[in-house]
Parts: structure tokens; sequence; C-alpha cells
């Protein structure tokens, strides 16, 4: 097991040696991840249309009954538990870069999936200036930018300016709500009335809100959210491990 720990460590130090996936380490067709990992990923198939909580059974999560979220619904493939975030964690505070075109995959592959209109436009979650100073990129821009590709859809990166507070994660849920509520500055319409607004996880989905309502007071019309992961509420149960498969496969690697 150590040696395998080290062979990955090496991999990941040298991926230009030769292709290996990014989770266990054993030789890859994909760049990124090999097929085994690919299938062993959280899907989360079954969510609320609306929020994309993880739901067991089909409809309208119990806390968007209670207070819909100000976005008219939210695409998120993945949940946002071992290993996504490990990808994600990779690509936001480790700067690997190629990460985002494998988050943005899923995202394509789901919309693939369903029936409704494109958006006129992606929106990627604004950083903070100074965040974006230290951190070099944005990953919502980041993942953004393989999905206009795809579907060329413009990018507009550029409307809204991040005003300073404490960043998300190191506030309560409860108090998430009031950190966004002031956080977006316009700084030019979008101009266009169905918009998606792209970032890499989905939490509360007080910032996705804050940002919608900054979009719908600039006249936007319908506002979605798309994601690659979503954290699944505190009171929703884990899903179960499938250690299995990885572990054999890893001792294979
Ligand atoms: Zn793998
Ligand atoms: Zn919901």
């Amino acid at each position: 097991m150590k040696g395998t720990h080290i062979l990955r460590a090496f991999r990941r130090l040298c991926p230009g040696l030769r292709r290996c996936c990014r989770l266990c380490g054993a030789d890859s067709a994909h760049a990124t991840l090999c097929a085994g990992c690919r299938s062993d990923l959280p899907y989360n198939r079954r969510a609320c249309p609306l929020c994309a909580e993880p739901l067991e059974s089909l409809g309208v999560c119990p806390g968007c009954l209670r207070a819909p979220p100000v976005f008219q619904r939210c695409l998120a493939p993945l949940l946002y538990q071992a290993p996504v975030d490990t990808l994600i964690h990779d690509l936001k505070f480790r700067g690997q870069l190629a990460m985002a075109p494998l988050l943005a995959e899923y995202l394509l592959e789901a919309l693939q999936q369903r029936c409704q209109a494109l958006p006129q436009c992606l929106v990627p979650v604004p950083l903070h200036p100074r965040r974006l100073a230290r951190r070099g990129f944005n990953q919502a821009l980041e993942i953004c930018r393989p999905l206009g590709k795809a579907l060329r859809i413009p990018i507009l990166s550029r409307c809204y300016r991040r005003l300073p507070g404490p960043p998300q994660a190191s506030l309560p849920a409860a108090r998430r709500g009031r950190n966004v509520s002031r956080a977006f500055q316009p700084l030019r319409s979008p101009d266009y009335r169905h918009i998606a607004i792209v970032d890499d996880v989905l939490t509360t989905g007080s910032t996705a809100n804050a940002l919608a309502a900054a979009l719908y007071a600039d006249g936007a019309r319908y506002v979605e959210v798309w994601v690659p992961a979503r954290a699944p509420s505190p009171t929703h149960p884990p899903r179960p491990p499938r250690a299995k498969a990885s572990a054999s496969r890893r001792s294979s690697a």
C-alpha cells in the first residue's frame, strides 16, 4: 500500500511521464481519471429540481417547499463527497487547472440528458479581487471556459464585482445569507434574459441566490445555476462507501 502511495505521488509530480489517473494512480487512457474511478464517482442522480439537494424520492425538497431559491433551478451532476471534494480542492487550492475541464465534462454530460433551452450566457461567480490576486485564477471561470467553448455560449466574467467579506466557507450556514446579501456590485448589465451562473460547488445556495438576485434586478428573466457538485445538507444521510472496488483497483495500480 505504501508503495502505491509513493507511485501515486511520483506520477502526480511527473504528469508528462505517463498517463495516469489522478485518484488511484492507475494507467489511464484518459489523462485525468481512469474508467473505474469515473464510474465510482458519487453521482447526484435523484435531486431536488430547484436546488439539486440529493433526495430519496422524486420531488421538491422540504427546504425549497418552505423557501424556494431565488434562481429557477440548479444542475449539479455530482455530490460534494470523496473523491469529488479532492478534485475540487486540487483545482481551487492546489492550482491544478486540468481539473476544470474534467468537472465541466460532467456538467456537459448532464446537459445532454435534459431537454431545456440553453442559457444565452454564462456568468461565473466572481471572486473578490484580493482573493483573485492571491489565487491567480477564478475556479468558476476556469470551469466556465470549456463549457462556453463546447456550447458556444458567451462568458460574461466582468458584470459584477465581489465586495469584501469573510469567505463563505468560514461562516456557519445561518450567517452565509447575511454575508452575501450585498456581496455583488454591478459593473455592467449582462443584457441577456436567460443566464446560467457557474460555480464549483453549491452548499447553502446563498452566494448563488445573491448573484441571481443581482441578475434579476438587472433584467434577467430566467437564472439557473450550474455547479459540478452539490454539498448535501448536514441532515442528508451520507452516501454508503464503495470502498471495495476502489481498494482492489488501488492495490493493482
Ligand atoms: Zn483511477
Ligand atoms: Zn430544493
